[in-house]
């Protein structure tokens, strides 16, 4: 069984396709801007079975055909990886292309397991310096990179992408650290930065949570178009989103 979130037949929304998003439950991250604060604790959300989803998947493919993209997101799926190998497994063998939204922090053999089974990766780099890694995330960002070192192995196709907030993660010098670390990597298809905004705040407060952005503003157009040019030497794809 696997516990969801929410289930989103039809998002167009950050994505070139269209696709069919789980919206699992539970995370190993705290990150201070999560925007889905409620699928945080391991104990919430309901329980699907792996082929309720994949019949509810397959029902909308005779309207979209091959662009349609099943997308399993956060909030951390890995943490799921055991129970969502089937359904890859049953998605492919429908033609329908998947699609894994991950912070690539949990490492096991069913993760390793459902990469084979993964056709894109959206994979979130917090902070590339371990040190202000944990300030976001309360993790160390190590197993992130040795994630992406094991997709380019693979011959994975990843997109990268980076949440830029003011005062921690958007550091002129950390946006030249992470060109020179991934610009190389065959498999980073794109960068995508994804400006901070507040739209979470509410599901904080509603938890009884201390936000722990408060009185942080969305960074300036100025600031992203920074990073943006210094990303843009680098990678030939760089977007904003
Ligand atoms: S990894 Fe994603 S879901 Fe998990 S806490 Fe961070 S922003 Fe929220």
């Amino acid at each position: 069984m696997l516990k969801v979130h929410s289930v989103e037949s039809f998002w167009t929304h950050d994505w070139p396709w269209i696709r069919f998003v789980v919206f699992l439950q539970w995370c190993v991250f705290k990150c201070i801007y999560c925007e889905n604060a409620d699928t945080i604790p391991m104990e919430w959300g309901k329980e699907m079975s792996t082929d309720e989803l994949f019949e509810r998947v397959k029902k909308t493919v005779p309207y979209f055909g091959e662009t349609w993209w099943c997308t399993i997101s956060g909030w951390e799926p890995t943490l799921q990886a055991k129970e969502l190998i089937p359904l890859f497994k049953k998605l492919h063998e429908e033609g329908i292309n998947t699609c894994l939204d991950t912070n690539g922090w949990i490492w096991n053999d069913d993760v390793k397991e459902l990469v084979e089974h993964t056709d894109i990766f959206l994979l979130d780099i917090k902070h590339i310096d371990p040190e202000w890694h944990k300030k976001i995330t309360w993790q160390d960002n190590a197993p992130v990179l040795r994630f992406l070192d094991y997709l380019e192995s693979k011959g994975k196709r990843v997109w990268l992408r980076h949440v830029l907030v003011p005062g921690y993660s958007d550091q002129m010098k950390y946006f030249e650290e992470m060109g020179k670390r991934f610009g190389n990597y065959k498999c980073v298809e794109r960068m995508e930065i994804l400006p901070y905004h507040r739209l979470g705040e509410y599901k904080w407060k509603a938890l009884g949570w201390k936000y722990p952005l408060d009185g942080v503003l969305p960074p300036s157009n100025e600031v992203v178009d920074q990073a943006k040019k210094i990303l843009e030497k680098y990678f030939d794809k760089v977007m904003v989103r």
